[in-house]
């Protein structure tokens, strides 16, 4: 059977661009490399799915994703933020918005956002194929012939989509064929990198902290004792280094920096952002009378998680055991650093493995930014993570996902 298109990769965009085709009257297969759909949807947001982002601006958005946001112009004006949850709503989806404007699903489960993508590809009456590895994409001239599969069979189509995704978190069947495909096919493939990545650390005692959560801080990036970023919000002590939101968001800025090579990085955690360092003096000096005849080791709880306490002890300095009455300015003043400059060395960036996003990808200047079709081969369009786009934490790379699936389904019908 031929088919009117043929979508690469089950993955948010893929399923988005197959289902978009097949409601429009498209004949549409959909392969998959796993046994099953969404393997890495499910993962995202810790199983919960930040599936978007409530954010109003639409410029705001597309800033998101520095100077290649332009191209997503088009596809997210059709399918913005408010579309995507509506499209969840109507399948029964109910959507709520947490920090920072993440959108997730009310019930807390990634697995419900799959449902309803799976329910709607069913609707569209799209044929799904899993356990499908693609090995080779056959092009004759300036089109597609037929794709042939690991196991030999071969699939003939009016159309592909490849929706493979990134490299990063190979297991999930995200394993970068996508740009050898597009690579073959004459794309430009701009340099990979691993993006939203955990850091890792070189103090020795980061092992001790692992699990650790830390709330409400702020993070700053030196670079040869120049602040070249800084976030507030959630991060995590991972057993070599730091993960979480705001670490996530600044591998970026760390990773241009360690490629730089130019002097030490570090990151400075301000663990009271809310107060100046007078402001956090009167604090302390007021804990400090409260508790005089108390050891420094046991007056830090009240401004500091448990298990960083006796860190910060032996950075300072303090003999744990000293009464609080006896500390010296020098001494407080030590403290009062730390709470606001706790100070680590950055070693290195956590690799694929761990990102969550690819940076870098199939060059954008070689597709239809209205179409997402490919401007070299004519039956070709890309979708997803597989582009040169990424974004931040916070929902922004599903929707992305989203809006470029949609368009690149709508986009095949229109032309075939
Ligand atoms: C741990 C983690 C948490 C995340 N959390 C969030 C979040 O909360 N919010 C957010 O916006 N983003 C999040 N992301 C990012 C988001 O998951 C990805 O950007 C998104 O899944 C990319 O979608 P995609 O459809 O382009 O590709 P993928 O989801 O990677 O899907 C591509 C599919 O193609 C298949 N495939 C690959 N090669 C072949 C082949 N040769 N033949 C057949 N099939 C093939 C793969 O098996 C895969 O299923 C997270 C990522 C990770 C790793």
């Amino acid at each position: 059977m031929k088919y009117d298109l043929v979508v690469i990769g089950g993955g948010p965009s893929g399923m988005m661009a197959a289902l978009r085709a097949g409601e429009l009257g498209a004949r549409v297969l959909l392969v998959e490399k796993n046994d099953r759909l969404g393997v890495k949807l499910l993962m995202t947001g810790n199983g919960r799915c930040n599936l978007t982002n409530s954010e109003l601006e639409r410029r705001k958005v597309i800033d998101k994703f520095g100077k290649n946001g332009r191209f997503l112009f088009s596809s997210y004006f059709r399918f913005d933020n408010n579309a995507v949850v509506e499209f969840f709503e109507n399948q029964g989806v109910k959507t709520k918005v947490e920090r920072g404007g993440r959108v997730f699903p009310e019930s807390d489960l990634g697995a419900d956002v799959l449902s309803a993508l799976i329910e709607c590809l069913k609707k569209s009456k799209v044929e799904i194929k899993t356990d499908m590895s693609v090995k080779e994409i056959v092009k004759k001239e300036n089109r597609i012939e037929e794709i042939v599969f690991v196991n030999g069979e071969t699939v003939v189509a009016d159309h592909f989509i490849i929706a493979t995704g990134g490299k990063s978190y190979p297991g999930s069947g995200s394993s970068g064929d996508g740009y050898d495909f597009a690579k073959k096919l004459g794309h430009t493939i701009t340099p990979l990198m691993p993006a939203l990545t955990p850091i890792i650390l070189e103090e020795r005692f980061i092992p001790d902290l692992e699990g650790l959560a830390l709330k409400n801080v702020e993070v700053s990036v030196f670079q040869n004792n120049k602040k070249i970023d800084s976030r507030f919000g959630e991060a995590l002590f991972t057993g070599n280094g730091l993960s979480g939101p705001i670490i996530l968001d600044l591998s970026r800025t760390i990773g241009q920096a360690l490629a730089q090579k130019i002097g030490k990085i570090v990151i400075k955690i301000d663990f009271k952002p809310a107060l100046n360092l007078p402001q956090l003096d009167l604090w302390i000096q007021e804990d400090f009378k409260k508790g005089q005849n108390k050891m420094v080791k046991n007056i830090l709880d009240g401004l500091l998680p448990q298990r960083i306490i006796p860190i910060f002890i032996s950075q300072s300095e303090i003999n744990p055991e000293k009464k609080v009455n006896s500390i010296t300015k020098e001494e407080r003043k030590k403290l009062l650093l730390l709470l606001k400059e706790f100070t680590l060395t950055v070693g290195r960036l956590v690799g694929f493995e761990k990102a969550i996003v690819t940076s870098g990808g199939v060059s954008l200047r070689e597709i239809d930014p209205k179409t997402m079709r490919s401007k070299i081969v004519d039956n070709l369009s890309f979708a997803g993570e597989v582009l040169d786009l990424d974004g931040p934490t916070g929902g922004y790379n599903l929707q992305a996902c989203f809006c470029t699936g949609r368009s690149a389904g709508e986009n095949v019908i229109a032309h075939t």
